[in-house]
């Protein structure tokens, strides 16, 4: 559907679409805690907030988001490094990740780290943290002073925060982010993990915007689709299509260059994105190799397409020049994950 077409649906019909995007927060953690159950990587998180999948997922979808989860966790692990652990994360469309439980079990807590999502994906995920120990308890253990604000669309610690809203509307977006101590003068790190996409461009544009304009420091790591003006992009999003689910956003995920310009053209200083199938195969390959053996995967051409079709995206400013916190990570482009 075009851009403008769907700022102008009624409001029934954007919660319909709403609804259908807010759905693939269930997808994406029932592949993440399938895959971890097989064995691909170690999350003892995800059990809490999913149900186990009632059928096997492809062995080429399990090598997509072994992928996924390693190329974000580099980049997130080097800003972390870089700024020594002084910086806050804001994960935009967490929907129900479990990065803050597993950054405290490696010691790497951000001195705080956001959460933003749909008031009714919050609401589930702190109804989970609430009623399960394994979740909760963390988050008592690394508060500190008065007691912890919880209600059934937000949750503020001193070091984890979660906050119901719509990433479409960035004014308010910084105001709840505010009333929960945000602090902009610190180095920040914002994730988009397959969220842009669902918005139009230039919602995603302000998006960005704000966040550039807002932190003198800080760096955006976006992972979503890319190569979309081809056949399988075309039967990506109709596939899509066929459950109700619009990829808003997809003109942007033209090319990696759109992919790019995007973010420079919206206040970012340094702008890189690289396909999935590059990312897998920076990744230590000691370890693509045990995840290889598996599980045996027939359709190497799929999986290959499939990984041409995604990619991660990360951009950086550094504007108040504060100690060039972020020098080197543009260095990231030539890496060996
Ligand atoms: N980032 C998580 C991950 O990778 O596991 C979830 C990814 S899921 C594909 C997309 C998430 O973005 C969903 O949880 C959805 O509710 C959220 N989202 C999309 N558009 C949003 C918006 N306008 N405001 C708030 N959340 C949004």
């Amino acid at each position: 559907m075009a851009a403008a077409a769907r700022d102008h649906l009624p409001a029934a019909g954007l919660d319909e679409a709403d609804e259908a995007v807010r759905g693939t927060c269930e997808d994406a953690s029932v592949c993440k805690r399938f895959a971890v159950s097989v064995g691909y990587w170690k999350d003892p998180y995800i059990q809490y907030f999913v149900r186990q999948a009632k059928e096997r997922k492809a062995p080429e979808i399990n090598r997509g988001y072994y992928a996924r989860v390693h190329g974000v966790s580099y980049l997130l692990k080097a800003f972390l490094k870089k700024t020594e652990c002084n910086c806050q994360i804001v994960n935009l469309g967490a929907g129900m990740d479990t990065l803050f439980w597993r950054l405290k079990d490696e010691n790497l807590l951000p001195r705080k780290y956001f959460e933003v999502d749909f008031p009714m994906i919050v609401a589930r995920k702190i109804h989970n943290i609430k009623s399960k120990p394994p979740l909760s308890k963390p988050i008592m253990e690394s508060h500190s002073g008065e007691s912890l604000l919880i209600d059934s669309h937000s949750l503020d610690s001193s070091r984890y925060s979660i906050i119901g809203g719509d990433l479409r509307f960035s004014s308010d977006l910084e105001e709840k982010l505010k009333k929960h101590n945000l602090d902009i003068q610190l180095p920040t790190l914002l994730i988009a993990e397959c969220v842009l996409v669902y918005m139009t461009p230039q919602q995603s544009a302000n998006l960005l915007k704000w966040a550039a304009s807002t932190f003198p420091v800080a760096m955006f790591i976006n992972y979503e689709q890319v190569n979309m003006t081809d056949r399988f992009g075309q039967i990506m999003i109709e596939n899509l299509q066929r459950r109700q689910c619009n990829l808003a956003g997809v003109e942007v995920c033209k090319s990696l260059d759109s992919q790019r310009e995007r973010l420079l053209l919206n206040g970012w200083e340094t702008a890189h994105a690289i396909d999935m199938m590059k990312v897998y195969s920076f990744l230590p390959q000691a370890d693509v190799k045990r995840i290889e053996g598996l599980e045996f995967l027939d359709e190497k051409e799929l999986f290959e397409q499939l990984m041409q079709h995604y990619c991660i995206c990360w951009a950086s400013k550094d504007s108040s020049n504060l100690g060039n916190v972020l020098q080197g990570l543009e260095g990231l482009a030539s890496i060996t994950f």
